[in-house]
């Protein structure tokens, strides 16, 4: 009896889905998902879990959601809490698994739990580790991962010569039967953490995630077909209020309730319909980023994160966390952040930006902090991205932006510190929302910094 083992990690959909994809289908298939305990633990250093409330439900809502197509396909889930690889090597073991298919990841922590696996699994278990979720994989890139060019126009450049994306796999209609001694199920997440149960975001968001596959299907038909959003989307994804500037696709990328390349086949398709444009390429080009990110975090290896001790937290970083800096930009986006689990990419830069190079804080722990506040949280976009803007590792330049001036372009009125910063809602607009010495200071947590431009900060504008 032939079985084998899938095992879930940030690919939690069916269709464009090499983990169910077969030449010859194994008599039997047991699917598995295990949140790592050590995901919940409180980490020294950042005094928070790696993984927070407002992805853990994403999470559970997307298990749950893969859990009903596969028992519609006559399989099913078992979701455990533990450590992965004890959990998946036992499992292997008792039921007989003849191959332990996982997708291939770029974090330090994936590619060790599966070289233990690797040693933990009998002879005569084939381990297969398929890329997926990405437009390209490794077999079709156009350079080795070891040779990535060390810029991102020089990568998009070689890839646009070497060609197409294949398209999406569909989704199986059926599926090999569950081991009948297998277990089934997963624990109640109230059980697993019961702030996450009861997490829901603030009021004030204009866009409020749910994790599944149909739910990421139905916002990709809502920004290409239903909103025709995406028309727009390179004049208006700089925004930082309401619901569709940007795609919003980030959280089922990263949880892989969508892969890239469903989202390249959408907007193809759009194209098609509507005639492609500068915004539907953009979305291509932005996806591509995200490729980028992937195969350099996956060259780069345990390097990409830095030392792995994290530098005990600052009074200038608990503020940063907290929004309470006294730059009422910078803090509105991190009170968005922590009420929501979700930041543009406008803001993403700015926060990080005034993080390292303002408040001279280590970039690390911005990124431990995103990952643990971010609902799509993808470990290589997000320490990649971190180390961008920091200046660490393949492009040393660093990215500062200028906040007041950043600021003054992408909130003129003041509107996105007003929505989520209530007690500067009531200066109108105009009288300087984005100037902190402009507002009493007793509306801020601590002293108010020095603003940039002054006090010999050089306060590079920036608007890419
Ligand atoms: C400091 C920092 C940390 C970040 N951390 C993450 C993270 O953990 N997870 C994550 O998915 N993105 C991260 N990003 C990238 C980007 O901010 C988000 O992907 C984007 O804001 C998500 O919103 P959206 O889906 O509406 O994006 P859109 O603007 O609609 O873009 C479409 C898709 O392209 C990809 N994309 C866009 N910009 C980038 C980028 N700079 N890098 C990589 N991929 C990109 C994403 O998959 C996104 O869903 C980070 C950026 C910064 C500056």
């Amino acid at each position: 009896m032939s079985l084998t083992l899938a095992w879930l990690r940030h690919d939690l959909r069916l269709a464009d889905n090499p983990l169910f994809q077969f030449e010859t289908p194994p008599e039997q298939l047991l699917c598995v998902y295990v949140l790592d305990r050590a995901w919940l633990e409180t980490l020294p250093g950042l005094e928070a879990a790696r993984i927070g409330p407002a992805r853990l439900r994403f999470l559970w809502e997307s298990l749950i959601a893969l859990r009903g197509e596969l028992l519609r396909r006559g399989s099913d889930l078992l979701v455990r809490v533990g450590d992965p690889v004890m959990v998946v090597a036992e499992l292997a073991d008792r039921h007989g698994a003849s191959q332990v298919r996982v997708r291939r990841d770029a974090g330090r922590d994936e590619a060790q739990q599966v070289h233990r696996l690797a040693e933990r699994l009998g002879e005569g278990v084939a381990l297969c580790q398929p890329d997926s979720g990405l437009l390209l994989d490794e077999a079709s890139l156009p350079v080795p991962v070891a040779a990535l060019p060390g810029s991102f126009s020089a990568f998009r450049r070689r890839v646009e010569r070497a060609g197409a994306v294949s398209a999406a796999l569909p989704a199986p209609v059926t599926l090999p039967p569950w081991p009948e001694a297998a277990p089934r199920g997963f624990p109640p997440l109230g059980k697993v953490c019961s702030r996450a149960a009861s997490w829901t975001p603030d009021k004030r968001t204009a866009y409020r995630f749910v994790g599944g596959e149909a739910e990421g299907l139905a916002r990709l038909d809502h920004y290409l077909w239903q909103s025709g959003a995406v028309a727009r989307y390179k004049q208006t994804r700089n925004g930082l209020l309401g619901a569709d500037f940007s795609t919003r696709f980030s959280a089922w990328l990263a949880h892989g309730c969508l892969s890239a390349r469903q989202v390249h086949d959408a907007v193809r398709a759009w194209e098609a319909r509507h005639g492609a444009n500068e915004s539907s390429g953009w979305v291509i080009f932005e996806l591509l980023w995200r490729d980028y990110f992937h195969w350099a975090a996956r060259q780069e290896g345990a390097a990409l994160f830095g030392p792995r001790r994290l530098p005990p937290r600052s009074d200038a970083f608990r503020a940063w966390c907290e929004g309470g800096t006294g730059m009422p930009f910078i803090d509105a986006a991190m009170r968005e952040l922590a009420a929501t689990g979700w930041l543009s990419n406008r803001a993403r830069q700015n926060v990080a930006s005034y993080l390292v190079h303002e408040l001279g804080v280590d970039w690390r722990l911005g990124a431990a902090w995103f990952e643990h506040a971010l609902i799509d949280f993808d470990v290589s976009s997000n320490w990649g991205n971190w180390r961008y803007v920091a200046g660490v590792g393949r492009d040393p330049r660093g990215h500062r932006f200028d906040v007041l001036w950043q600021a003054a372009r992408y909130d003129p009125d003041g509107a996105y510190v007003a929505h989520w910063l209530p007690e500067i809602a009531v200066l109108p607009p105009g009288s300087g929302r984005h100037r902190p010495w402009t507002v009493a200071p007793e509306h801020f947590a601590l002293p108010l910094p020095e603003a940039p431009g002054q006090g010999g900060q050089a306060g590079a504008r920036q608007s890419g």
